[in-house]
């Protein structure tokens, strides 16, 4: 490690390197060449993955890894194929006209072997083996085509958010994405919002705002997500073309008895207001999280306190219901 950390010249420019070491040991990690390669292999690809420039030595515990995350990879791969993957919906409440404001897209995957994952799970993994492209864009057609049909129903009013990720949004050709889904689907961009994560929109070069402004053009509805907690300059906001902002949920959660995490909430209120942005806080889950925002004008919400994520199935009734809806969906906290 010390040897190559020597700067090189290479064509007149002074280049710096640094390396990864996996080490495999004779006789106990194998008996053959080609095992203890193949060890030191891995164990090199763990060193990598801990952040590169260090070494590490094999262990088994690296290659039960390799395979969760092998068989894992497979699994999503057979997802896309064979439709292993469904949308549930999470209500958001306008709580100043008593209605369904909108639905946030929440992605599952009924795995045969392991029932129903959580994105959390296997998203992660999807974003490093770029599969999540792929997931995406799922996501992005089965969401576009049921706020169509959603809207073809008589529910005009009704918005549906979608979670994008960084890799699809950077991804050279997202617009003509886009532009090719709506007119397969026949979506309204004016009833679709894209929840794009604060991270994502830190580094506002021009290209970020380029894209944002051409989604923007066609009239989609754009959500900085789990705001507050990307640490970013909040000078950044007025140059976005963005809409909204959702105040994360671990400050919502820390309410009512966390001096910090209310001042946080009601701080970000009080500068969307300055800035004409609309405000919606999400993981509400008690009664008493629920006055605390409200209290301070912000009046959209999404958390357990009125509705888990449905599926399809689940939600339709509550759509039916029409009018004053929030209130049916609404649980015993409330
Ligand atoms: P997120 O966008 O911040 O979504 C909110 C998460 O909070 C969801 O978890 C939701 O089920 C959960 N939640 C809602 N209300 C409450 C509450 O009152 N209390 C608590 N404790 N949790 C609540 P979920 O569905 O597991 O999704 C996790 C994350 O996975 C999402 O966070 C989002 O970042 C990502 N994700 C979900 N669907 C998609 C998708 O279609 N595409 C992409 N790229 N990412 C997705
Ligand atoms: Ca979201
Ligand atoms: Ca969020």
């Amino acid at each position: 490690l010390d040897a190559l950390s020597e700067p090189m010249q290479l064509g007149g420019c002074q280049t710096y390197t640094t390396c990864s070491i996996g080490i495999a040991i004779f006789p106990r990690d194998g008996e053959s060449g080609e095992t203890l390669i193949k060890n030191a292999d891995t164990a090199m690809y763990a060193a990598k993955q801990e952040g590169k420039n260090r070494y590490r030595f094999f262990s088994e515990e690296m290659n039960a890894n390799v395979i969760r995350r092998l068989q894992l990879e497979t699994g999503l791969r057979r997802a896309l194929q064979n439709d292993e993957f469904f949308l549930c919906y999470q209500p958001q409440v306008d709580l100043l006209t008593g209605r369904l404001a909108g639905v946030e897209t929440l992605l599952r995957w009924r795995d045969p072997q392991g029932g129903v994952m959580l994105p959390g799970t296997f998203i992660p993994l999807a974003e490093e083996t770029g599969l999540i492209l792929s997931i995406d864009k799922w996501v992005l057609r089965h969401a576009f085509h049921q706020a169509r049909a959603w809207h073809d129903w008589g529910f005009s009013d009704l918005h549906v958010a979608i979670n994008i990720s960084g890799c699809q949004f950077r991804q050279p050709h997202f617009i003509e994405q886009i532009d090719g889904l709506l007119s397969e689907t026949g979506a309204d961009p004016r009833k679709l919002e894209l929840e794009l994560t604060e991270s994502l929109l830190m580094n506002h070069t021009p290209e970020t705002i380029n894209v944002l402004t051409q989604l923007k053009n066609k009239g989609f509805r754009l959500t900085i997500d789990d705001f507050g907690t990307g640490y970013s300059s909040l000078s950044y906001l007025k140059n976005l073309p963005i809409d909204r902002l959702k105040i994360d949920q671990s400050f919502v959660q820390s309410l009512p008895d966390d001096l910090t995490g209310a001042a946080i909430i009601q701080a970000i209120i009080v500068m969307a207001r300055t800035l004409r942005l609309d405000v919606v806080a999400e993981g509400v889950e008690t009664r008493e999280q629920m006055e605390f925002l409200r209290i301070h004008q912000c009046q959209k919400m999404q958390g357990y306190c009125f509705s888990h994520p449905k599926t399809l199935e689940e939600l339709t009734p509550l759509l039916e219901n029409g009018e004053g809806l929030w209130r049916n969906i609404t649980v015993a906290n409330i």
